[in-house]
Order: structure tokens, then sequence, then C-alpha cells
């Protein structure tokens, strides 16, 4: 175990500015919370963040990286609490400590391999601070080098998910030697008879060829220098589980595996890089298709290396890597070397800025590739990773709700919610969900999607299953609606209706059947009085011949007996037509005027109504009138602006109060329509203005009109 001193002279030996006091600080600290714990091993608990930050040390971090490094598990496992270490060690360190214990708690319980993706995308966006992810890494790395230690379930389920999960991310952000390592002591646990036979075979090649590996090196070595090239040549064999991956997927035993070992030839500068691919090619067959560049395309993480394949020195199939010393340190260090040369550029260096440091290395970096990961940390930022109680993850956009869950879940599962759980407590399904949330969706067979839902959801999905919801359930309203206006405007003449009469209209309105006619009349898209017409087509001729209409859909439901009597107006020139103005719908008890029209008699406006005004210079066509004292028993058309909340049941609702009022619905025409409100023109059929204000003070008193008046 590394001593106090000594960590802090690792440290110090690459940032001569460490925090030495906190360094002390915090080594002290977490052995005293972590006190008599013992780990498996029977070692004190202690030595496991103290060997974590000594491994930190090995990717030079800085010192709050260190700090956090040593305080890791104490709030998980001890008493300690992220408001004491925000005081004892600063908001950093108490941020990232935060971060790592909130990783600590969730865990991928799936064993589907799929959601592997998911819950590595949820540990990138969970890791807001890259060092949380870099701690992490060597977190597991600890965990792994004592995982002997562990009961064979533990053993077999920590490696697993060490392969599936922790490698690869080692891997994402360029941590070539952690992955290396992770994934040879998972492949140790997990494949113990593959990892005992190929190790064995490989001794046995070893003990055959004895000194093959320095053989190489030596002819390389020779090679370059005759070339004129400077370098440091290093060669291995393959590791035992990079074997064993090239025999699963090739399908090969491994005595078909012809290179097992790899070189590295480690040169100055990109140049030399190509000098010595060229030697190489020069002196030895290639093995065909082994050739990469990934100097001219690097790979997504970062990599930059110029591999290829000869039969090379000995006649033996080699793979070889040649890159620079600083490509070098990149691939192994990833993104924490990359860092470190930058620091080391600086020539003062005070002040260890990571994260600046990184977004400046993104901005200046001419290809976007070149640290895809960091911005992949940005990029699952705009989306939250959710479970399901079974541990399955879920991946949504940001500020998505439980509501936005249960679709993603499943349509049915969105369409019956009620409620949610999150994390075993009952939330309101607004509720914005957090990463690592557990949501358990409550359901009831009862329940609908609500129009509200729409205002809050996220997910296309959500709001598509809504809205198509809230279609059909409209279409049954104006079903409704519509069914009533055409059975009160037939039955208001003493007319047939059913849906016998209507089957035969059905082209007329391009409906494919009865229900199709009623949505249409509900909507407003087609008037009672039209399809009263279609219907019988010689009726108004005969029964209504003399009134002069105002406007289409006029006149419905009228008492018989005032039918002969001529418009109740007096001041009129007698024997000239007559009729109401469409644009003001005047009703006995408006101020009214006359004008005399081009060819269609005389129109009756309100006093007030707009379209006077372009009489203005005309006051030979403006006739003096007033309504005549019988003017109430016939029935007029009011105009209604009508502001209705989007809700089941609310067109219902309006035509009852209209209905009990005596009005009579004689055309509604739908002029705006939102996901919360309706926007209504409803003209009513009255037979005075009171009528008309008794009508909306009723609709104004229903919850669910939010606006009405007459309209102008
Ligand atoms: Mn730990």
């Amino acid at each position: 175990m590394l001593r106090q001193y000594e960590l802090v002279d690792l440290v110090k030996s690459y940032d001569p500015d460490a925090n030495e006091d906190a360094l002390n600080r915090a080594y002290v600290y977490a052995m005293k919370k972590h006190g008599a714990q013992l780990r498996t091993s029977g070692d004190p608990y202690y030595s496991h963040p103290i060997e974590v930050a000594g491994i930190l040390t090995k990717f030079k971090l800085d010192s709050t990286s260190i700090i956090a490094g040593l305080l890791h598990d104490t709030v998980e496992d001890t008493d300690a609490t992220i408001e004491e270490i925000k005081e004892l060690f600063g908001e950093q360190v108490a941020q990232i400590v935060d971060g790592l214990t909130k990783l600590a708690m969730i865990e991928l319980k799936s064993k589907d391999t799929k959601q592997a993706e998911n819950f590595r995308k949820l540990l990138l966006a969970m890791s807001e601070d890259i060092r949380v992810l870099l701690i992490k890494l060597a977190d597991r790395l600890h965990n792994m080098r004592t995982i002997q230690y562990c009961a064979e379930e533990k053993r077999l389920r920590i490696s697993r998910e060490t392969l599936d999960i922790y490698a690869p991310l080692a891997e994402r952000i360029g941590m070539q030697e952690i992955k290396t390592e992770l994934e040879q002591i998972a492949f140790r646990e997990l494949h113990k008879e593959a990892y005992e036979s190929i190790t064995a075979r490989l001794n046995f090649l070893r003990e055959k060829g004895s000194d093959l590996v320095p053989a190489i090196i030596r002819q390389l070595e020779k090679d370059m220098a005759e070339g004129g090239i400077r370098c440091e040549v290093s060669g291995r064999e393959k590791s035992p589980y990079s074997i064993w991956c090239k025999m699963q997927k090739k399908n090969a035993s491994f005595e078909q595996l012809s290179d097992i070992m790899a070189f590295r030839i480690i040169v100055d500068d990109v140049a030399a890089c190509y000098q010595a691919l060229g030697i190489v090619h020069s002196k030895y067959h290639m093995v065909p298709r082994r050739f990469k560049d990934y100097i001219s395309t690097p790979k997504p993480n970062g990599y930059k290396s110029l591999h290829t394949g000869v039969i090379g020195p000995e006649n033996t199939r080699i793979e070889i890597q040649i890159r620079t010393q600083e490509m070098h340190e990149v691939n192994e260090k990833g993104v924490a070397a990359h860092w470190a040369y930058k620091q080391g550029e600086k020539t003062a260096g005070k002040n260890f800025r990571w994260i600046q440091e990184l977004l400046e290395i993104l901005e200046e970096s001419s290809s976007p590739e070149e640290f895809l990961d960091n911005t992949k940390l940005e990029m699952y930022n705009d989306q939250v990773f959710c479970f399901t109680p079974k541990g399955d993850l879920i991946g949504l956009p940001v500020n998505s709700t439980p509501v936005d869950f249960a679709y993603a879940v499943h349509s049915k599962v969105g369409n019956t919610c009620v409620g949610a759980k999150i994390n075993g407590e009952i939330k309101p399904l607004r509720t914005i969900l957090k990463n690592g949330d557990q949501v358990e969706v409550l359901t009831s067979k009862a329940q609908h999607p609500s129009p509200e839902w729409d205002r809050f959801v996220v997910t296309g999905k959500a709001k598509a299953a809504i809205r198509r919801y809230i279609r059909a359930n409209k279409r049954e309203q104006f079903i409704t609606l519509g069914e009533q206006i055409l059975e009160r405007t037939f039955k208001g003449e003493n007319l047939e209706f059913g849906e016998k009469v209507l089957i035969s209209v059905l082209p007329n309105f391009e409906a494919e059947s009865v229900e199709d006619i009623y949505a249409k009349v509900g909507e407003g898209i087609v008037s009672a009085w039209d399809v009263l017409k279609a219907v019988y087509p010689s009726y108004k001729q005969s029964k209504l011949g003399k009134v002069v209409k105002s406007f289409k859909a006029k006149s419905l439901g009228r008492d018989k007996k005032n039918k002969a009597e001529p418009l109740p107006i007096k001041g009129l020139i007698p024997g000239m037509a007559v009729h109401f103005a469409g644009c003001c719908h005047p009703l006995p008890g408006d101020r009214i005027v006359g004008i005399v029209t081009t060819g269609k008699g005389v129109a009756v406006h309100s006093i007030d109504c707009k379209a006077l005004e372009k009489y203005a210079s005309e006051p030979e066509r403006w006739l003096d009138i007033s309504w005549g004292d019988a003017a109430e028993s016939d029935l007029h058309v009011g105009r209604l602006k009508i502001i209705l909340a989007n809700e089941p049941g609310a067109l219902g609702d309006l035509s009852n109060i209209i209905a009990r009022a005596e009005g009579n619905i004689a055309n509604l025409n739908i002029t705006n329509r939102t996901m919360s409100y309706f926007e209504l023109i409803v003209d009513v059929e009255v037979h005075d203005l009171k009528q008309l204000n008794d009508i909306i003070a009723a609709v104004k008193s229903s919850k669910v009109v939010s606006y009405a008046a007459r309209a102008n």
C-alpha cells in the first residue's frame, strides 16, 4: 500500500504545484472514515481508495482527482457526508465524490446485452465531469485486481459487467492500458479454461522459440538504423484475451493463428512514421489487407498509429505498429495523456484546469473526430436513462416525464397510465425524470390519455399517441353533436329523420357512412340545412320561398305559424325585398338600420355594424327602420363567439346549455383549435336580444367555457 508521503511525492513529481496539504488531509480522512472496515481480502478497507489514488497518479491527474479518488467511497460506505467533504475539500472535490456515489448506486440488473450500450451512455451522461469517469475506471481496475478474494457468483457478475461496460468505456475514452488490463482479468475469470489453454500454449511457444521476440526486435532496430530512422522498438506476445477474441471471430484454432506477436516502432515525428513504414514494406512481404493508416484517419477515440502485417524476420508472421511517442501516450492513456501533453507545453503550467483544457482541445482541433468521445459526453447530456422495475434501461430525451417513459415502454402502458412511482415514491406524472431513476408506471384500464399531457410530454411517440387518441375521441363528440343538430333541424321542419333518409345522400357530402355526415355537421364543415336540402331538394322552394335567408344555415326549427309573416320591420318601402345582414345578425332589441343594396333589396344591419362604414358616403341608401311589435315572435339568428376548453364532452355540454336556454344551434363553425381550446362561431336561433344575452350568461357560467360573447 502506498504510504502517505509516497503518494504526495508521486503527485508532486508531475505537478509541483499540487495541493500538498489537501492531499495529506484527504489521505488521513479516508483512513479515519473507513477505520476498521475490512475488504474481502482481509486488508483494511482504506487500502482500496489509496490504491485507486495511486492508479490515478499513473495518468498524471490533478490533485482534485487524486483527492476525490481517496474519498470516493467515504460517502457511500461511511458516515461522511457530501456537505462535510465540501467544507473540508471544496466544491469540486465534493461534486466529483457526489457523482461517484450516484454511479455506485446504479447497477445494471438486466442480463440483456443490448442494454449494455445504454448503460455505458448512462455512465457517460452521469459523469458530467470526466474525472468522475476516470476515477470510476481506476476504482473498477483495483477491484478487478483484487477480485480473486470474492465469492464465485460475485466474481462472475463483476467480470461480466467489466467486459460489457467498463472495458468498452475505457476504450471509448482512449484508455488502452486500463481497457487491456480490465479485459485480461475479466477473461481469466469468465473463461478460465480458454485462458489457461491459451496461456499454456503461449508458454510452450516461448520455450520452443526461446528468444524469438528479442531476435525480431534486434533485426527491426537494425533495419531502421540502416534507413537512418531513430526509434525504439518493443515487442510482445499478444494478450490471451485478444488471441481468444481473434479465435472466436475467425472461428480458428490457436494453431491456425499465425501472428501472435506484435511489435511497436516508436519514432520522432509523423514523417518518420511513414519512412519507417516504407522500410518495413520494402524489406518484408506484406500480408494483404492488414495495412491501416490511423494517422490520416484516426479512430473515433483519438487513436493514431500505422498498422501493418508482414512476414517478418525469422520468417514469422508479425504485426507492426508505427507511431510517435505522443501518439503512443495518447493511445495508451487517452484523454489523460493528451491533457498532460498540453500541460507540459505550457511554460507556467500553474493551474490544472482539466475540463477547460479539454474544451480548448476540442475547439482547437481541426477534425471534430479527434475527440469525439468528449463531444459524446456532451451529446448524452441531452438524454436521460431510466430503469424499468425489471432493470431494463430506457433512453429518453432530457425533460422527459413518466408519461414519456410509459409510452416508450408501450403505447398501451402510455394510454392507460394514471400515475408513477419514481424510486419507489408516488410522483406527479409531470415530474421530470433524472438519470438512473427507476420508474414504475401505474396503469388503470379506465384511464384515457389526457389533453393535459400534451403540455408536458417531450417525446414524439407520446405526443403522437395522445393526439391520435384525442382526435379519435373528438370525432365521437362531433358525431353525437352532429346527430343532435340534424335531428332538431329535421324534426323542427316536421320532416322524417333517421339513418335511412341520410344514406341516399352520402355521396353529396363525400361521406362513407351516416356517422361521417354527423361528424361533418358536428364539426361545422357541413351545415344542417345543406343536409336537409340534399335529402328534400324541393323543400326550400315550396315552404320557405318567401323568406330571404341571411346566410345558408339560417332559419331552422322555426315555428310554423310565423312562417308566412313577412319580416316584422317598421319603416320599409312596401313590396321591397328585405333580408338580415349576415355580418351582424341583428336581433329584436338591437337598434337597426336598413341599407338599400343593388339588386338584393334591403339589408337589415345593426346600427354598430362595421359593414356600414362603406355606405357612409351614400346617405341616400340608408333607411330608418325599427323592429315591429311582433318581431320577437319570429326566430332570428344570433351569432356567438365561444372559446371552449378542449376537453372530452365539452362540445356536448355546450349544446346542452344552449338547448336548456331554449336556443337552437343552427350552425357551428370551429374557427381555431389548439390542444387546449376550441374557438367556435355558433349561430343560435333566438327570439330576441334578451334571449341571446341569457344564453350568453348561461354559457359563460359553464366551467368548460372560457369566453363567450356576441360575434361581430
Ligand atoms: Mn471503490
